[in-house]
């Protein structure tokens, strides 16, 4: 069977076709006008294919595959599933971003393990869970939101509306917030991250920050769900600064003995993750989609 896998970004639409593996990776400027920069994309790739699995940034109402992208002020609504089912005239499936990236790494990131936590922390922090081999959904497909677990209860105010939201501390621009508070030059997660490899205090006293809460955060989860593998992607998991703190402070949060051995990793599939898992929508037997 050959599925067509596409990751949807704010900056980046990317597509693949998909036959056992990933075949090559096409990639687009998303644009302000996403919908023809997308079809543009796919036509060369659709010929044959039996499915079009989709990654999108969030929200959006799921299974119904209405996408909103917080990055994508296009779309607010967008039918993306009907209008990709009605061009390209085969079933697809359409879920989270973070979700797929996930899914993923679970699918084929080699883990070998059944319960896994994956989360991408870049411009926001995203996540999906995976318990008994199967990817959590919750009501509404929503399941798997790490970002807005509270690390700091009087904390910066978060997009969401609440205060203290690990995406409101530990994602890239919020990092960069912080430090311009403190006298940081940095204007960007990408110059904040030279800055630090350089040696610069206050750029390693961000991802230390980041690192921190998102310890605290991955504790709670992976206790709640009994979790033992914890997979970080996006831009902020490759700043080699960040992962000391993470790591001591995952183990001063966990206590219970069952988390003894807990690890968190970098995910192992790179850039090529969220594709993967758009692709396991279809290919992994239904492993990580319960609806229709
Ligand atoms: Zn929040």
């Amino acid at each position: 069977m050959t599925y067509l896998a596409v990751d949807i970004g704010g900056t980046k639409l990317a597509a693949a076709r998909w036959d056992g593996s990933l075949g090559e990776m096409h990639r687009s400027p998303t644009g302000d006008d996403p919908w023809p920069v997308l079809t543009a994309l796919l036509d060369p790739l659709a010929d044959g294919m039996e499915g079009i699995g989709v990654g999108c940034g969030g929200p959006m109402e799921w299974p119904q595959g209405h996408v909103s992208p917080l990055n994508i002020p296009a779309w607010r609504g967008f039918p993306l599933r009907q209008e990709l089912a009605r061009r390209y005239r085969v079933p697809v499936r359409v879920h989270n971003d973070a979700v797929c990236m996930a899914a993923g790494e679970h699918w084929k990131g080699g883990w070998g393990t059944d319960d896994l936590l994956g989360m991408v922390v870049s411009t926001g922090v995203g996540g999906g869970l995976i318990s008994g081999g199967r990817l959590l959904d919750g009501a509404g497909g929503n399941a798997g939101h790490v970002g807005h677990v509270v690390v700091e209860p009087d904390g910066p105010m978060c997009g969401c509306g609440v205060r203290g939201c690990l995406e409101a501390v530990a994602r890239g621009p919020a990092l960069v917030a912080w430090a311009a508070a403190q006298g940081c030059t940095a204007r960007t997660g990408v110059e904040l991250a030279a800055l630090a490899a350089q040696g610069d205090v206050l750029a390693l006293q961000a991802f230390a920050r980041a690192g921190r809460a998102l310890g605290m955060a991955i504790a709670s989860i992976v206790a709640l769900l009994d979790v033992r593998v914890a997979v970080l992607g996006g831009g902020i998991s490759q700043v080699p600064s960040l992962w000391p703190t993470l790591r001591r402070s995952l183990a001063e949060h966990v206590g219970l003995s069952y988390l003894d051995g807990v690890r968190v990793e970098q995910a192992t599939l790179g850039q090529t993750a969220g594709l993967v898992g758009a692709a396991a929508l279809f290919a992994a037997e239904d492993h990580y989609w319960s609806a229709d």
